[in-house]
């Protein structure tokens, strides 16, 4: 049995949107309060999360996207220096603060060394406590309270820097992960499977644009026992087939029965067995290798929870 390792950067709790935005620092706070409190902390290796460079950034975003989001960061540090408000806005549901920069390029670089930790064998699989999320930023823009795509970044990074031929994404959050999509569709060496509610924000992936995206589509209200047929009948055969040589998760848990952000009714139970249908495979085809990155949750104490349940089958505990 491998380590887990529990990767977070003080830089995250740092990025905020404003009072009263569901995506906030008090998402790591009940996190991390629950793994400590239930022990499950101590049975993981803690690792900071390094800043991911520019150039590995740039293996899933175009230049454009970075600067703009640089000279966003310079803009407002110009305009707070002046007096003026500590946030801008770049889509409607989705702002800047001066730590946003910072949190974006370490959210990223966790994702990237727990795939060099996990690829060299010093854990077996990893999960990465970050934000601000990433499955919603595609290639050319940031959107939906994400900035850069951590896990699509990463992937990418597996692939042109430890030469991996195929990497599998499994994405488990309430909402579609377009960005990832935008990113990895078309790429053969990647295996994108997801259920999402539909028709629900982005409003996308109903069609799925290329052979190696599995979308499923859900309606509101599918319970867990739905979405666990779903699992083993349209995920785990495509997963089988693709024998990935290392798994992402971009593991949001939005899609919890009593988080609001949105109507799937998953529990704790649910996230445990979908997370060991997804361990099944990596023991089978790739020595348990996975890479997992906090995407939604909202409401504490079912996301703290859920963590904790996810966390537990990482770790064998
Ligand atoms: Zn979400």
């Amino acid at each position: 049995m491998g380590k887990t390792g529990y990767f977070s950067h003080q830089d995250c709790w740092l990025h905020e949107m404003g009072p009263g935005h569901p995506e906030c620092p008090g998402r790591l706070d009940a996190i991390e309060d629950r793994l400590l409190v239930t022990g499950v902390a101590d049975a993981l290796e803690r690792c900071e999360a390094p800043q991911a460079s520019l150039a590995d950034i740039e293996l899933a975003h175009n230049r454009l996207h970075i600067a703009a989001m640089r000279g966003l960061t310079d803009w407002l540090r110009e305009e707070v220096e002046a007096g003026g408000p500590p946030y801008t806005q770049v889509d409607p549901d989705t702002s800047m603060n001066l730590h946003t920069w910072n949190a974006a390029l370490r959210a990223a670089g966790a994702a990237m060394a727990a795939t060099d930790a996990v690829l060299a064998g010093e854990l077996e699989n990893a999960f990465c406590a970050v934000r601000p999320p990433g499955h919603h930023a595609t290639r050319d823009k940031a959107m939906g309270f994400c900035f850069f795509n951590n896990v699509a970044v990463a992937a990418k990074y597996a692939l042109q820097r430890h030469n991996l031929n195929r990497v599998a994404v499994v994405d488990f959050d309430v909402h579609h992960g377009n960005g990832t999509e935008d990113i990895l569709a078309g790429d053969e060496r990647a295996l994108m499977v997801s259920f999402f509610q539909h028709p629900f924000y982005p409003y996308s992936g109903d069609q799925a644009p290329a052979a190696n995206m599995v979308n499923v589509p859900v309606a509101a209200y599918t319970r867990g026992m739905d979405i666990r047929d779903i699992v083993e009948m349209m995920w785990i055969p495509r997963l089988e087939a693709f024998k990935p040589e290392l798994i992402f998760i971009s593991a949001g848990f939005d899609a919890h029965r009593e988080d609001d952000m949105g109507q799937l009714g998953l529990t704790e139970q649910d996230y445990t067995w979908i997370t060991q249908r997804i361990k099944d495979v990596a023991r089978k085809h790739c020595q348990g290798r996975i890479v997992s990155c906090l995407e939604g949750g909202y409401v504490m104490g079912p996301l703290a929870r859920s963590v904790e349940a996810h966390v537990r089958v990482l770790a064998d505990i």
